[in-house]
């Protein structure tokens, strides 16, 4: 039997997986205590869990234990990472290079350092949503501190080419911070091999529980210092106060492990799921896949349709398919996603443009229903000539 809507939303937020849930349960009342309790068992079987938790974490990723910093999430960690390292090295300069269809949580934090003095670059990108690497290169000045680029794009799907922005964070002397978020659990990311210093990442987009996320911080080559956002008991090192949250923790963990594991054979079912979807969809309307059609994540299809009315479609399709138009942050509001239109997209492209982002649990039969469903939705429309 089919889940109606089908979630096809992975990008917005993932479910735990059931050995995720699992693997906490022990923690929210049996083993419930606090990490940082060092004198009696309670504390050290909860600090114990944190530490397998964060090797499960840092194994993800290529990084050392000592280089993960637990948070509340990905939007936490790209706070940290950036209001931390501009505190940091405010005696090297106030000027910070990024991207303009970075996530909100990036643009917003950059907003609010521009009004503490900092400069910002927001690089444009090509069609593909790509930046381009002489641009990147161009903008570094002596007062850059960090470039922050995105590993992959939440709407798009669109993967950097983080390596080689690597290299020219390397040759000006600068921190290269990515939100990974879209990436860390979906593609293989290795902090070495990518060049990465800072990285932001979240436990719920990879079938972990909501409320948690990682910061990894490179501990040498370069060693990467920040300011606390957060004060208090001094706990994850002085950088991020506040009790752990260890069930969260835990089903963070758990959640990596599994999707090291499951990585490559998920990458190629689900790319295929993908494929199938939009080889079905781009013949009804003359439609466009936004984003690059190579360096792509594998799960994440955004299509526009330009001759249908993007609003009609999305309130005539979610009944049936759990989908967004543009992020979920800024769905809601009949504007066109800021990422599209950076694309270049005209605004009735953009306005009819449907993110479809597939995920561990989505099946075969899944995939049929919403080629069904899309059909008989556009078609619809046409017939009652609600267009675009
Ligand atoms: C989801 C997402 C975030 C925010 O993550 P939270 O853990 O929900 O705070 C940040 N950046 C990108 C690219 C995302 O997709």
């Amino acid at each position: 039997m089919l889940k109606i809507p089908v979630y096809l939303d992975y990008n917005a937020t993932t479910p735990c997986d059931p050995r995720v849930v699992e693997a906490m349960l022990p923690y929210f009342s049996g083993i419930f205590g606090n990490a940082a309790s060092q004198q009696h068992s309670y504390g050290w079987q909860a600090a114990e869990a944190v530490a397998i938790a964060r090797d499960q974490v840092a194994n993800l990723i290529g990084a050392d234990r000592t280089e993960i910093f637990f948070t509340s999430g990905a939007t936490e960690s790209v706070n940290l990472a950036l209001k931390g390292a501009y505190e940091m090295y405010g005696a090297k300069g106030n000027h910070i290079v990024t991207c303009a269809t970075e996530h909100k949580a990036v643009l917003d934090t950059c907003r609010h350092l521009e009004k503490l003095g900092a400069e910002i670059t927001y690089l444009a990108v090509n069609e593909n949503g790509h930046i381009d690497l002489a641009a990147l290169e161009k903008a570094i000045r002596p007062t850059t501190i960090m470039i922050a680029v995105m590993y992959a794009n939440n709407e798009i799907g669109t993967i950097q080419l983080i390596k080689e922005i690597s290299e020219i964070a390397r040759k000006g002397n600068v921190f290269l911070f990515t939100d990974a978020t879209q990436a860390v659990g979906k593609i293989p990311v290795n902090v070495h091999e990518d060049g990465i210093d800072l990285m932001a990442f979240s436990s719920h987009k990879l079938y972990g529980p909501k409320g948690v996320g990682a910061l990894y911080v490179r501990r040498k080559n370069p060693r990467v210092k920040l300011i606390a956002q957060i004060d208090g008991g001094g706990h994850e090192r002085g950088i991020r106060s506040g009790t752990l949250n260890v069930p969260g923790i835990v089903g963070f963990g758990k959640a990596c492990e599994l999707v090291m594991h499951e990585m490559a054979d998920e990458m190629k079912r689900q790319c295929r799921l993908r494929d199938q979807l939009e080889n079905a969809l781009v013949i009804l309307d003359d439609c466009k896949v936004n984003g690059d059609p190579q360096l792509r994540l594998p799960n994440t299809s955004n299509i526009s349709f330009p001759y249908t009315d993007g609003a009609v479609l999305m309130t005539e399709l979610t009944k049936y398919v759990a989908v967004s138009s543009g992020s979920a942050c800024t769905s809601g509001s009949i504007e066109p996603s800021y990422v599209l239109k950076e694309l270049g997209l005209e605004d009735n492209i953009a306005r009819g443009a449907i993110r479809f982002s597939l995920g561990r649990f989505t099946t075969e039969e899944e995939i049929a229903f919403t080629i069904e469903k899309v059909t008989a939705s556009v078609e619809s429309l046409k017939e009652r000539k609600i267009v675009g």
